[in-house]
């Protein structure tokens, strides 16, 4: 395990926890680089031997140590933006083996990713496919295209991350894609490399998932009988992790599963996981302002927020929260709401914990590799959290705190 007692005090790999938070402050966000070289590790196992690539999904946490890291064991990634895939360029990731996915690309988007030699874009709808021709004409350049298809499975997840059915703005419809791909087999500025999915985040069972493979495969099998061949079959991310007491399939029974499901087919196969990746390497490091005891509630008043972490309240999520000492015989239990200073009642990181710590003690929110740091804002004119990586005993600063100068350097007063 990656977070571990040694000694009484919780630890990031050999690295203790209180001695990070003394070096770097806190709210801090720390991560473990062997946790996410195994998880990668995982997949690479499982693939072994096939034609297969993981790309990571650079939205889950994309600070730019990791995507090197992963880079280095030789990831491609899964961007959203073009932003990310500045990230991605800067970090020493390769275009080629990036994937542009999402619904809303902007002109200026798909002409830097063409412009850069992206791997691929996952188109979703019938006036982007117009839009990324138009923009590889004007660049006289082919664009290497997917479709993001939608499989219509029902992931069986959280509404807000469910992506997969027919209602959902992501991808096409399946019943239309294959007239879009005869439509973009005309364009002479396409060039028709794959076909992509992705049903949804959390999946704690691999059967939708393998069945969303399969749909992809029968598809592909129609468009080859259309003459219109694919190189890849992407196959989207959404491995569930354990935050609470879940017991999701592993990485390799997902990846096993997907591979028998699209069978001798040629295409390479791509998986673009994010949470199963980093998901549980990271945690949030915050402090104890105030132990406030009430009438109806306990609070257990904390230096990070919802700014800083915004699962809880956005996902109705559950994160273990544990102390960084080991529990006191002397101080004594009892069940807590820990929240923020932010001006919300949705500010809380967790609700109804049964804890033993004093005013100063540190808690480390377990679980917040993915979907953390990512999300967090400046709301209550918070500067963002520090974050750390851990390899061994050593830990680096990966992204220092923000100056709360800076929260209004861009801003102006009009004359
Ligand atoms: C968000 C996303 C992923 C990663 O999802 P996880 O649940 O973090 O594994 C993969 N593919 C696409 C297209 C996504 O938008």
């Amino acid at each position: 395990m990656a977070f571990d007692y040694r000694n009484g005090v919780l630890c990031a790999e050999e690295a203790p926890l209180d001695d990070i938070a003394r070096h770097f402050g806190t709210p801090c966000y720390v991560y473990s680089q062997r946790t996410i070289s195994s998880a990668y590790g995982e997949f690479s196992q499982a693939l072994a031997g096939h034609d297969a690539r993981v790309c990571y999904s650079v939205k889950a946490n994309s600070n730019l140590a990791i995507l090197a890291l992963l880079a280095k064991l030789g990831a491609g990634f899964d961007i959203v933006s073009g932003g990310e895939l500045a990230r991605v360029l800067a970090a020493g990731g390769e275009a080629a083996k990036t994937l542009f996915s999402g619904v809303g690309k902007s002109e200026a988007e798909v002409d830097f990713a063409l412009s850069r030699g992206i791997g691929c874009i996952n188109v979703e709808s019938a006036p982007e496919l117009e839009r990324v021709a138009a923009i590889a004409r004007r660049l006289g350049r082919r664009a290497p295209i997917a479709l993001r298809v939608n499989p219509d499975i029902d992931a069986r997840t959280h509404p807000y991350i469910s992506t997969g059915l027919r209602e959902t703005k992501f991808g096409v419809a399946y019943a239309d894609a294959e007239r879009l791909y005869r439509e973009a087999a005309k364009k002479h500025e396409l060039e028709i490399v794959g076909i992509g999915c992705h049903i949804g985040s959390l999946l704690n069972n691999a059967a939708p998932f393998v069945a969303a493979a399969e749909r992809l495969g029968a598809l592909v099998d129609r468009l080859q009988a259309a003459g219109i061949a694919l190189r890849h079959i992407d196959v989207g991310g959404g491995i569930g992790i354990r935050y609470k007491d879940e017991t999701p399939q592993s990485i390799g029974e997902f990846v096993r599963g997907a591979l028998s499901a699209l069978g001798r087919r040629r295409q390479q196969v791509i998986f673009d996981p994010g949470r199963s990746i980093v998901g549980n390497a990271g945690v949030l490091l915050t402090r104890v302002e105030y132990v406030k005891l009430g009438e109806a509630r306990n609070f257990m008043v904390v230096d990070a927020a919802m700014n800083d972490l915004i699962r809880a309240p956005l996902y109705s999520a559950w994160h273990e929260v544990r102390t960084v000492k080991q529990t006191e015989a002397s101080v004594e239990q009892a069940v807590y709401d820990v929240v923020g200073p932010v001006c919300e009642s949705a500010d809380f990181l967790a609700k109804e914990r049964r804890l033993a710590a004093r005013e100063g003690d540190l808690l480390a929110i377990m679980s917040a590799g993915a979907y953390g740091m990512v999300m967090s804002s400046n709301y209550n004119s918070r500067p963002r959290a520090a974050e750390v990586l851990v390899d061994g005993t050593a830990s680096h600063l990966v992204r220092r705190r923000e100056h709360v100068a800076e929260l209004f350097a861009l801003e102006t007063i009009p004359a």
